[in-house]
């Protein structure tokens, strides 16, 4: 039935089109000018235009201690779907430290940043305490934009690695120090403290905004209400660590959503964005389920953010990954589509490898297996560097 149905109708539509069928007609052509255009639609850059091209802008996107547990989890919990479904190539590497297997934030993201395997607590310095430069500092000789988002402090190990070169983490109010002897372009994140409540009595963020930086803070400005203009922008979301997002953080989509649109079009010559889902890691320390699950949500609606961009720019790639797994979490048995029951083998990092999701231009370089340091020469490649 459903099939003669169908026929019919489709004779209908071939013989109801045929160029006979219309010259028999005897009365004009209708004279009401055409319907408007529907609304456009946003215009997505296909697949197979971007992927052989060579990528302008670089987004790297690090959930710190997001390991494949933690990522599962958040997408069970998230209704069986995560914006990192929808990335080009995936890969694994292999994120030990030089001094230990079982690496820390600061040891990783100097692998990220400089291309090096270093020691725990390394910011941005090798494995002699000498200063390496950075993917930042390389992008901003070359003329490119560049930026740093996070969900922790913007002197906490992660971003920190991108932009100072300090031989301990710890040392928040150096890496405060190092932020200007750079021209980042652009930061957002927390530790307004190491700014301007310092044991040197210095304040950087009256330093910055003699550097000719649009400096806000939250404490007089929400992000929402920010207007960015030409200046570099700086914005501290708290005065030490953020709060988590289940406690009332809900800044990392807006904020990955604003560096994206403010650092488009700032530099010809293209791009270099951090963003950090930061606090994933914290819940693992913590070996709290809900609060890995809670952080998860939240950067995935940051990649989902950034991914929106990449999509209508077609000159972006876009690099997910973590630095290491945190918790040793696994879904165990109990769990259900919306319900996990987490368990935990320690409350430090673990040694497990981590995916590197990738989406756009330069993506294809990110399959297969390799070491982390591996991510900073496939971006430098992607850049031309
Ligand atoms: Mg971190
Ligand atoms: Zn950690």
């Amino acid at each position: 039935m459903k099939h003669l149905f169908l026929l019919s109708l489709l004779s209908l539509l071939v013989f109801g089109c045929t160029p006979t069928a219309q010259t028999t007609l005897s009365t004009p052509a209708p004279t009401t000018p055409p319907p408007p255009p529907a609304p456009t639609a946003p215009t997505y850059t296909p697949f197979e235009q971007m992927i052989n091209k060579k990528p302008k802008n670089i987004i790297l996107m690090v959930g710190d201690g997001m390991g494949l547990g933690q990522i599962s989890a958040g997408m069970y919990m998230n209704g069986n779907k995560l914006s990192l479904e929808e990335f080009h190539y995936i890969g694994l590497h292999k994120c030990y430290a030089a001094d230990d297997l079982i690496t820390d934030s600061a040891a990783a993201a100097t692998s990220f940043a400089c291309g090096i395997k270093t020691y725990n607590g390394a910011i941005g310095v090798d494995v002699n305490k000498k200063p390496v430069k950075t993917i930042l500092e390389y992008a901003e000789e070359k003329g490119l934009a560049t930026g740093l988002v996070t969900t922790s402090t913007i002197v906490h190990a992660t971003p920190a690695s991108f932009i100072a070169h300090q031989e301990q983490r710890k040392m928040y109010e150096e890496i405060a120090a190092d932020f200007m002897n750079t021209e980042v372009d652009l930061f957002i994140g927390g530790g307004k403290n190491y700014f301007d409540k310092r044991t040197d009595n210095q304040n950087l963020l009256d330093q910055l905004r003699d550097k000719g930086y649009q400096v806000n803070t939250f404490l007089e400005t929400e992000l929402a209400d920010l207007s960015p203009g030409e200046k570099n922008l700086a914005y501290l979301t708290s005065n030490t660590d953020p709060l988590p997002v289940a406690r009332g953080r809900n800044y990392l989509p807006l904020a990955s959503e604003i560096a994206c649109e403010f650092m488009d079009g700032r530099s010809d010559k293209g791009f270099f964005l951090m963003i950090e889902g930061a606090q994933i890691d914290w819940g693992g320390h913590a070996n709290d389920t809900d609060y890995i699950v809670t952080e998860m949500a939240d950067f995935d609606k940051a990649i989902n953010k950034v991914l929106e961009y990449a999509k209508m720019d077609g000159e972006t790639l876009v690099i997910v990954t973590a630095d290491h797994e945190t918790g040793g979490f696994a879904i165990q048995k109990g769990s259900e589509m919306g319900k996990m029951e987490g368990a935990f083998t320690s409350d430090y990092h673990t040694g497990t490898m981590i995916p590197v999701f990738a989406y756009g231009p330069g993506s294809k370089a990110f399959k297969g297996i390799y070491e982390n340091t591996a991510i900073f020469d496939k971006m430098m490649e992607a850049f031309g560097f």
